[in-house]
């Protein structure tokens, strides 16, 4: 049944890379089984899941939606992937992103656009945009999702979903293509709260091959979700409410601080005074990060090799030209050219010290509230092709989302209304590290 829904639905949507029919289908007959012989079956168990393509799924390509990873199988699975299959959900099949999820609207896939569900003639966001528009078109019940900028939260505040990154560390990155390693988290994304608690909590907790994934008890994010919020206090950050914003998402935004306040929560102003700074930090330490990270793509030992080469130096350079994207060279460049000699000073390292203030910010404010709310996103879903040929437009869209990837706090992105268009608004609840718990009520409470 679901199947054939996602056949049908999917040709215009366009949310999956790889279908894996067969295996959906063995992986069901074994619950059915299990059930039937009275054996106990995992917290997810028969519950149809699409994973991001740059999450590595034993036997099953993972393409980073790169030409250069396009015969790609990897030999194992990432380790949020074999908590899914240990709970017995079945993996349907793999979604379609930004190359190497370098992007805000899913059109940097080498292989197809993905629409958005609400109108097929916007973009999806990105860059998990493949993931956000399955889970928005109910052609999976939950995915997973990747952010290093915002890659979750914006493509679900887009498709009118849930989509939730983790606090850095509270989730193994083992198997997940690296773009930018100091940022880089996976999540879950849900059509609810209660979903997303609770696929955080198979996914979340330590993995002894993530040295930064930490040692810290999961609780069980479902329990005590419905705590409400009756005194609880909630900064508005002055900086998140400035030009730039749109009016609808204003509204919908303000209309919801409204009813926190009549669900009983104070709203306290705050400032985050370093939030101009944000993207421009973002784009030299993620791309620079991403230069070093992506070297491993050489011809030699993943994937795409280029023809007819003659010697090694020509096989490194045609493998790479032909292989990866445009977006994805521009970054190389820009990475490169901030991590080489002379530059080193004066834009990564710069770059690492303004992370450390913006960091400093969420710190002195979560000294005084228990969570910061403001808009996922400056905008609605944009019109496909309405920004991809201005990279700082695009870039601009991650705006809101960026200085918790930079500091490393967790935050969820909810659906909180409509533009005139029709077109969702997400809403971002912000806590202070590792307080997913906190979050997720203060989320569910608004639902
Ligand atoms: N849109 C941002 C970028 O292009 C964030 C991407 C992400 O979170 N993976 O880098």
């Amino acid at each position: 049944m679901l199947f054939e829904r996602i056949f049908k639905i999917d040709s215009n949507i366009q949310s999956f890379l790889t279908l894996d029919e067969e295996n959906a289908f063995k992986k069901a007959k074994e619950i059915d089984k299990k059930v039937a012989n009275h054996e106990s079956v995992g917290l997810l168990a028969g519950i149809p899941i699409a994973v991001k393509d740059n999450i590595c799924t034993k036997d099953l390509t993972t393409t980073c939606a790169s030409k250069i990873l396009k015969t790609f199988i990897p030999p194992y699975d990432a380790f949020v992937v074999k908590r899914l299959k240990e709970e017995d959900s079945i993996i349907i099949g793999k979604t379609n992103l930004d190359e190497f999820a370098m992007g805000s609207s899913t059109e940097n896939s080498s292989y197809k656009i993905t629409r958005n569900p609400y109108n097929q003639n916007f973009v999806p966001g990105g860059s998990s945009g493949g993931s956000s528009a399955a889970v928005s078109a109910d052609l999976a019940f939950m995915a997973l999702g990747s952010e290093t900028g915002g890659s979750i939260r914006q493509p679900a505040a887009l498709c009118g979903v849930v989509g939730l990154k983790p606090t850095y560390g509270r989730v193994s990155r083992f198997g997940l293509v690296a773009f930018s390693s100091s940022l880089d988290q996976i999540g879950p994304i849900t059509k609810d709260v209660s979903d997303a608690a609770l696929l955080l909590s198979v996914i979340a907790g330590k993995d002894k091959n993530d040295t930064t994934c930490a040692d810290i008890n999961v609780p069980d994010y479902l329990n005590g979700i419905g705590g409400g919020v009756k005194g609880i206090k909630i900064g508005i950050p002055r900086e998140y409410f400035a030009e730039g914003l749109d009016a609808d998402v204003r509204t919908a935004v303000d209309n919801s601080l409204k009813i926190y306040e009549r669900l009983g929560a104070k709203l306290v102003e705050v400032s985050l005074p370093h939030t101009e700074y944000a993207v421009a930090v973002y784009y030299i330490v993620a791309n620079a990060e991403a230069s070093s990270n992506l070297s491993r793509f050489d011809g030699v030992r993943y994937g795409f090799r280029a023809n007819n080469i003659k010697g090694i130096d020509e096989m490194y350079c045609r493998s790479r030209s032909e292989g990866f994207g445009n977006e994805v060279k521009r970054r190389v460049m820009l990475g490169n050219y901030a991590l080489s000699s002379g530059y080193y000073e004066a834009y990564y390292l710069k770059a690492s010290k303004v992370r450390n203030l913006i960091k400093k910010d969420f710190d002195t404010v979560f000294e005084k509230v228990d969570c910061i709310v403001c808009p996922t996103s400056p905008v609605p879903a944009f019109k496909i092709a309405e920004r991809i040929d201005n990279p700082l437009e695009m870039y601009l869209s991650d705006i809101y989302t960026i200085p918790a990837n930079l500091s490393g706090i967790p935050s969820i992105s909810i659906p909180c209304g409509f533009s005139k268009e029709g077109l969702p608004i997400g809403l971002q609840i912000l806590t202070n590290y590792f307080e997913e718990a906190k979050m997720l009520q203060i989320a569910y409470s608004f639902e």
